[in-house]
């Protein structure tokens, strides 16, 4: 899966680290990192992130890999 951060948008909540933190991670007080193509099995961890987060920052990409054809 895919997921964009609007980096803009994103206050530094953290509520998407401490619900996905192997996905999500702030360095210092403000500034996000992520995991721009983290596994499936983080899906759930994932959507419940970019539900909590206060300001709708965290956009997913629900194509489930048909964006990317058939590279192996
Ligand atoms: S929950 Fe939203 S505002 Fe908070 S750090 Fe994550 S992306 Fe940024």
């Amino acid at each position: 899966m895919r997921i964009v951060v609007d980096l803009n948008r994103c206050q530094g909540y953290a509520q998407c680290v401490y619900l996905a933190h192997e996905v999500f991670r702030l360095n210092g007080q403000e500034a996000l990192t992520y995991e721009p193509n983290p596994d499936d099995e983080r899906r759930l961890q994932v959507e419940r992130a970019a539900a909590a987060c206060p300001v709708q920052a965290i956009a997913l990409d629900r194509v489930d890999g048909t964006e990317r054809g058939e590279a192996s």
